[in-house]
């Protein structure tokens, strides 16, 4: 980071500043120009408030040359990430395929299309409990009684299962979910991260609906600084002014994180679009591109759908992007060898 300081500053009001970098733990390498001085700080800057030591009397002005979020950087770890989840993992040489019903809607369905996505070779099991809907008159997920029948569907398949905590008042009921999922809509809960951060499970977090790649990456450091190091990062499209589809599915984030961070990135292109024949084409992309896996809306009956039917694909229809998939891998941009689903 470095500290440019205005013309002539007050040498009381710098000292102050400097004992207050020290106290930080921070070296400070001043260099003396003809107009300004400009004081170079080595060490954690990741503790340094920015915007308050911009809005210091004798500050000029503040750079970054290095990025905020220290855990996730790909610069302090440079070996992938590889989660371990149940019998499987995120990361390494495993593409992760995660499918199921947007939302749990009987005992019934769920064992079922968990049965249908195993059978196609899905990796892991998605459902969710608890559903944050636009509408507080649409379906808001079967909650606790939710969470119960997805542990069936485990119990039957062996599928590790991956379900929505939207409030960390549910955070009890998740002891035998596999996978927690952050939602767009609470990727900047930073009380919710900071508690996950706890937990030793694996998070998957997904991209905010309208946020940048350092912001996404900061919500993750959160989640990492508590002591889980087990995050995984999910691209499902962000909001543009485009309305053709639901949202715009950015997979350049892929190796652009790819270069950035060590945390394995999976690409939900059922959220992304919004419509279910736009699955497949994107869900190939994202393969394509070095996505570390997918994760695909599944419905038996997708028109009757108590939530996001029109972007579920029928299990037959999950089937063939899966053999689109498997023969894709071998040719993806920066896929280990060998790579498994
Ligand atoms: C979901 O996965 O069901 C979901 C609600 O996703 P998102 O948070 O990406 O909208
Ligand atoms: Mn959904």
């Amino acid at each position: 980071m470095i500290v440019i300081l205005k013309k002539n500053p007050d040498e009381k009001q710098l000292n102050n500043l400097m004992a207050w970098l020290k106290s930080m733990n921070i070296t400070i390498h001043p260099s003396q120009g003809e107009m300004h001085t400009v004081l170079g700080l080595v060490g954690d800057t990741s503790v340094v408030d920015i915007d308050l030591l911009r809005a210091l009397d004798i500050v000029e002005d503040v750079k970054r040359v290095q990025e905020p979020y220290k855990n996730a950087n790909r610069k302090f770890h440079e070996e992938d990430t590889i989660v371990p989840v149940g019998n499987t993992q995120v990361g390494g040489n495993v593409f992760s395929v995660i499918a199921g019903p947007c939302s749990i809607e009987s005992e019934e369905q769920v064992c079922l299309i968990a049965t249908a996505v195993k059978a196609a070779g899905a990796t892991m099991l998605r459902g969710g409990a608890f559903k944050p809907r636009t509408s507080p008159y649409a379906f808001q997920g079967l909650r606790g009684h939710g969470l119960e029948l997805l542990l069936e569907a485990k119990k039957l398949t062996g599928l590790p299962v991956v379900t929505e905590i939207m409030d960390l008042s549910q955070l009890s009921l998740f002891d035998d979910v596999d996978v927690i999922q952050v939602g767009a809509r609470n990727m900047q809960n930073f009380e919710l991260l900071k508690e996950l951060g706890h937990t030793g499970k694996p998070i998957l977090l997904k991209r905010g609906l309208a946020n940048t790649l350092q912001e996404w990456l900061m919500s993750a450091e959160y989640v990492m600084a508590g002591g889980n190091q087990k995050v995984i990062l999910c691209e499902r499209g962000i909001r543009t002014f485009e309305t053709a589809t639901r949202n715009t599915l950015d997979l350049s984030a892929v190796p652009m994180l790819k270069k950035l961070t060590h945390l394995p990135i999976i690409v939900d292109p059922s959220h992304a679009t919004g419509i279910s024949w736009m699955v497949k084409p994107m869900a190939f992309a994202a393969t394509a591109c070095g996505a570390d896996g997918l994760m695909i809306e599944v419905h038996n009956d997708p028109k009757r759908a108590l939530c996001d039917g029109a972007q579920s694909l029928t299990p037959e229809a999950f089937q063939d992007v899966m053999d689109g998939v498997r023969a894709i891998l071998p040719h993806a941009y920066h896929m280990p060898k060998e790579v498994r689903l």
